[in-house]
């Protein structure tokens, strides 16, 4: 395989597109980021083929093919995105119509699934053909890697690892319907709604005064909290750990991967605060586990570009 062999990844977001070439050995070698179009799917559309068709004027070598990852539930094999939350397009027959545009294999994924394969790649699972990836952010999504290839199940939807059911009993009621989902658990929005609650009961404590207040305690300032040593804030980590402990024991249960890799906006950046309690919870709920060797639980490697090169390693032969 020579790394001349390149490929376009587009990061397709609420506010930007980003689009990137990328070599077979996962190097980003040229850049694009553009706004998104706020005024429907045409503009969307013509706004991520001119970012493509850029980049391959500028290639130094001929451009095989163009992944795409984009937030929301993504129809495969056509690739349209059938619906995305922070985006003003609906039913946006992606795959299609880039394809028509740019004369070229195209591919599109939801973004939890290409950050998945961008880690299992050429990110923490590196070496590895079976791997889990959890992305948690605003909410929790993942992508689950088998034998090398991502697993979408019968219809794209398979992977859906932030709405595993840990506490449908008395957890709070989930974006999807459904009550106790590891995304009402485990996410940022969860851990903003834990410090919130923290901080309203403790109005002179670390969180409240990093915020200027309780109105302003989310996420960030727990982990700043955390990161000071609050006993507080180091609480709401083990909690959130906890929960994400038990859904990757689930996880690990069923798959029996080599490695599971945390990865977005809060378990990539607060790792070094994750890490510990949520290991702590999976050793404990995982099937076998004086038995067997135990998966590591490890920050993933490739950050903000997880979407770039994640979308050209799902066309990279
Ligand atoms: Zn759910």
């Amino acid at each position: 395989l020579s790394a001349r062999e390149l490929a376009i990844g587009v990061d397709i977001g609420g506010t930007k597109i980003g689009a990137g070439t990328v070599n077979s050995n996962g190097r980003v070698l040229d850049r694009l980021v553009i706004p998104m179009p706020q005024d429907g799917a045409a503009s969307a559309l013509a706004a991520i083929c001119g970012a493509v068709a850029e980049l391959r004027r500028r290639a130094e070598a001929p451009v095989l093919a163009v992944g795409a990852g984009a937030a929301g539930a993504v129809e495969q094999p056509a690739g349209i995105i059938r619906a995305a939350p922070n985006n003003a397009y609906r039913e946006l027959r992606l795959g299609d119509a880039l394809a028509a545009a740019v004369d070229l294999p195209v591919v599109v994924e939801n973004d939890a699934n290409v950050a998945a394969v961008g880690e299992a790649r050429f990110g923490a699972g590196a070496g590895h053909t079976h791997s889990i990836t959890i992305t948690v952010g605003t909410g929790v999504g993942g992508g689950i890697v088998i034998d090398g290839q991502l697993y979408r199940g019968s219809s794209g939807l398979g992977g859906e690892v932030g709405h595993i059911a840990v506490s449908p009993k008395d957890g709070p009621l989930c974006g999807c319907g459904a009550h106790g989902c590891l995304e009402t658990m485990a996410s940022g929005s969860a851990l903003t709604r834990a410090a919130r609650r923290a901080a309203a009961l403790d109005p002179g404590g670390t969180m409240a005064m990093l915020a200027g207040g309780i109105a302003g305690v989310g996420g960030e300032t727990a982990t700043g909290a955390a990161r000071r040593g609050d006993a507080v804030a180091l609480g709401l980590f083990d909690d959130v750990g906890f929960w994400l402990g038990v859904g990757i024991a689930s996880l690990v249960n069923v798959v029996d991967p080599q490695i599971v890799i945390l990865a977005g906006g809060v378990g990539g950046s607060a790792a070094d605060l994750l890490l510990e309690p949520t290991t702590a919870s999976f050793q404990r709920h995982l099937y076998a586990r004086d038995e067997r060797a135990h998966p590591p639980i490890v920050a993933a490697r490739l950050g903000a570009d997880s979407g770039l090169i994640g979308a050209a390693a799902l066309v990279l032969p």
